[in-house]
Protein backbone atom coordinates (compact mmCIF):
# COMPACT_ATOMS: atom_id res chain seq x y z
CA UNK A 1 0.00 0.00 0.00
CA UNK A 2 2.91 2.55 0.89
CA UNK A 3 4.95 1.49 -2.05
CA UNK A 4 1.95 2.54 -4.25
CA UNK A 5 1.59 5.40 -2.77
CA UNK A 6 5.05 6.20 -2.93
CA UNK A 7 4.95 5.56 -7.02
CA UNK A 8 1.69 7.77 -7.22
CA UNK A 9 3.09 11.10 -6.11
CA UNK A 10 6.60 10.14 -7.64
CA UNK A 11 3.86 10.39 -10.61
CA UNK A 12 2.43 13.30 -9.73
CA UNK A 13 5.79 15.21 -9.12
CA UNK A 14 6.92 14.39 -12.52
CA UNK A 15 3.81 15.61 -14.35
CA UNK A 16 3.81 19.07 -12.71
CA UNK A 17 7.33 19.50 -13.38
CA UNK A 18 6.73 18.58 -17.06
CA UNK A 19 3.94 21.01 -16.82
CA UNK A 20 5.92 24.09 -14.79
CA UNK A 21 8.70 23.14 -17.47
CA UNK A 22 10.01 26.94 -18.78
CA UNK A 23 10.85 25.64 -22.10
CA UNK A 24 8.30 24.22 -23.23
CA UNK A 25 6.09 27.25 -22.68
CA UNK A 26 8.33 29.85 -23.75
CA UNK A 27 8.11 27.56 -27.29
CA UNK A 28 4.80 28.06 -27.31
CA UNK A 29 4.20 31.80 -26.87
CA UNK A 30 7.22 32.28 -29.76
CA UNK A 31 5.19 30.17 -32.30
CA UNK A 32 1.86 32.18 -31.45
CA UNK A 33 2.61 35.89 -30.65
CA UNK A 34 5.54 37.36 -29.08
CA UNK A 35 4.57 40.22 -26.75
CA UNK A 36 5.55 43.72 -27.63
CA UNK A 37 4.35 46.85 -25.34
CA UNK A 38 3.85 49.73 -26.20
CA UNK A 39 3.04 52.71 -23.78
CA UNK A 40 -0.20 54.84 -24.76
CA UNK A 41 -1.91 58.04 -22.50
CA UNK A 42 -5.39 58.44 -21.90
CA UNK A 43 -6.27 61.25 -24.20
CA UNK A 44 -9.12 61.90 -21.25
CA UNK A 45 -7.25 61.42 -18.14
CA UNK A 46 -3.81 61.72 -19.24
CA UNK A 47 -2.17 58.34 -17.34
CA UNK A 48 0.20 56.52 -18.88
CA UNK A 49 -0.01 52.47 -18.95
CA UNK A 50 1.72 49.90 -20.94
CA UNK A 51 -0.37 47.91 -23.76
CA UNK A 52 0.02 44.75 -25.71
CA UNK A 53 0.22 46.18 -29.17
CA UNK A 54 -0.76 42.74 -30.20
CA UNK A 55 -4.52 43.32 -28.54
CA UNK A 56 -4.31 47.06 -29.67
CA UNK A 57 -7.09 48.46 -32.24
CA UNK A 58 -6.29 49.91 -35.41
CA UNK A 59 -6.31 53.55 -34.17
CA UNK A 60 -3.77 54.90 -36.84
CA UNK A 61 -6.33 54.10 -39.35
CA UNK A 62 -9.21 55.67 -37.33
CA UNK A 63 -7.34 58.41 -36.70
CA UNK A 64 -6.68 59.24 -40.51
CA UNK A 65 -10.07 58.79 -41.25
CA UNK A 66 -11.68 61.16 -38.43
CA UNK A 67 -8.79 63.55 -40.11
CA UNK A 68 -10.37 63.32 -43.56
CA UNK A 69 -13.92 64.04 -41.73
CA UNK A 70 -12.50 67.36 -40.39
CA UNK A 71 -11.25 67.71 -43.71
CA UNK A 72 -14.73 68.04 -45.27
CA UNK A 73 -15.39 70.64 -43.00
CA UNK A 74 -17.08 68.52 -39.84
CA UNK A 75 -16.19 69.42 -36.04
CA UNK A 76 -15.09 65.59 -35.42
CA UNK A 77 -12.02 63.76 -33.04
CA UNK A 78 -11.47 60.73 -31.95
CA UNK A 79 -10.07 60.44 -28.38
CA UNK A 80 -8.04 57.38 -27.41
CA UNK A 81 -9.57 56.57 -23.76
CA UNK A 82 -8.42 54.23 -21.05
CA UNK A 83 -10.77 51.34 -19.74
CA UNK A 84 -11.73 53.54 -16.23
CA UNK A 85 -12.79 56.60 -18.37
CA UNK A 86 -14.86 54.84 -20.69
CA UNK A 87 -16.37 53.06 -18.21
CA UNK A 88 -16.91 56.49 -16.42
CA UNK A 89 -18.22 57.76 -19.54
CA UNK A 90 -21.15 54.71 -19.60
CA UNK A 91 -19.56 52.72 -22.14
CA UNK A 92 -19.88 48.43 -22.47
CA UNK A 93 -19.58 45.77 -24.31
CA UNK A 94 -22.53 45.32 -26.34
CA UNK A 95 -23.26 42.51 -23.55
CA UNK A 96 -23.26 45.04 -21.08
CA UNK A 97 -20.69 44.17 -19.06
CA UNK A 98 -17.78 46.49 -18.31
CA UNK A 99 -14.93 47.53 -20.53
CA UNK A 100 -11.76 45.99 -19.68
CA UNK A 101 -8.66 46.90 -18.97
CA UNK A 102 -6.26 45.48 -21.49
CA UNK A 103 -6.69 47.77 -24.28
CA UNK A 104 -7.75 51.54 -25.06
CA UNK A 105 -10.72 52.60 -26.49
CA UNK A 106 -11.90 54.99 -29.09
CA UNK A 107 -14.56 57.22 -28.41
CA UNK A 108 -15.79 59.15 -31.21
CA UNK A 109 -17.20 63.03 -31.29
CA UNK A 110 -18.70 64.45 -34.14
CA UNK A 111 -20.90 67.23 -34.42
CA UNK A 112 -23.67 67.70 -37.66
CA UNK A 113 -23.15 70.96 -39.09
CA UNK A 114 -25.07 73.46 -36.70
CA UNK A 115 -25.04 71.55 -34.18
CA UNK A 116 -23.78 72.79 -30.17
CA UNK A 117 -23.36 69.36 -28.60
CA UNK A 118 -21.29 66.60 -29.47
CA UNK A 119 -22.66 63.47 -30.35
CA UNK A 120 -20.48 60.95 -28.77
CA UNK A 121 -20.29 57.15 -29.30
CA UNK A 122 -17.15 54.20 -28.80
CA UNK A 123 -16.08 52.18 -31.59
CA UNK A 124 -12.74 50.34 -32.21
CA UNK A 125 -13.71 49.59 -35.43
CA UNK A 126 -11.86 51.39 -38.54
CA UNK A 127 -14.77 50.36 -41.04
CA UNK A 128 -17.21 52.40 -38.97
CA UNK A 129 -15.37 54.96 -39.64
CA UNK A 130 -14.98 54.24 -43.47
CA UNK A 131 -18.99 54.05 -43.16
CA UNK A 132 -19.01 57.89 -41.76
CA UNK A 133 -16.74 59.45 -43.86
CA UNK A 134 -17.84 57.91 -47.18
CA UNK A 135 -21.62 59.04 -46.35
CA UNK A 136 -20.37 62.78 -45.29
CA UNK A 137 -19.01 62.67 -49.06
CA UNK A 138 -22.04 61.65 -50.29
CA UNK A 139 -20.76 58.30 -51.73
CA UNK A 140 -22.66 55.44 -52.05
CA UNK A 141 -19.92 52.93 -51.27
CA UNK A 142 -16.41 52.27 -49.62
CA UNK A 143 -14.20 50.34 -49.00
CA UNK A 144 -13.14 48.24 -45.91
CA UNK A 145 -9.96 47.41 -44.16
CA UNK A 146 -9.25 44.26 -45.93
CA UNK A 147 -10.49 45.94 -49.59
CA UNK A 148 -13.92 44.39 -49.88
CA UNK A 149 -16.45 46.72 -51.36
CA UNK A 150 -19.60 48.18 -48.91
CA UNK A 151 -22.60 49.89 -50.08
CA UNK A 152 -22.99 52.66 -47.53
CA UNK A 153 -27.04 52.12 -47.29
CA UNK A 154 -26.02 48.80 -45.89
CA UNK A 155 -24.05 50.51 -43.02
CA UNK A 156 -26.78 52.81 -41.79
CA UNK A 157 -27.59 51.47 -38.64
CA UNK A 158 -22.88 52.27 -38.00
CA UNK A 159 -23.47 55.69 -39.40
CA UNK A 160 -26.55 57.03 -37.58
CA UNK A 161 -25.13 55.41 -34.29
CA UNK A 162 -21.85 57.32 -35.10
CA UNK A 163 -23.14 60.52 -35.98
CA UNK A 164 -26.44 61.14 -34.32
CA UNK A 165 -28.08 61.99 -37.72
CA UNK A 166 -31.21 60.66 -38.83
CA UNK A 167 -32.32 59.63 -42.44
ZN1 LIG B 1 -8.34 57.71 -18.79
Amino acid sequence: MAKKRKGLIEQLKALIGLEKEPELMGAMCYETHMPSFVTLKCDQCGMEKEYDQFLMTEDDEIIATVQQIQALGYDAKVLRTCAACANKMGFKYKDGTPLLDSVMYCIFYFKNKGQAEYHVTRSEDPDDYKAVLAFLKKEDRFYDRNEALHWVADNKEEIKRMTGITF
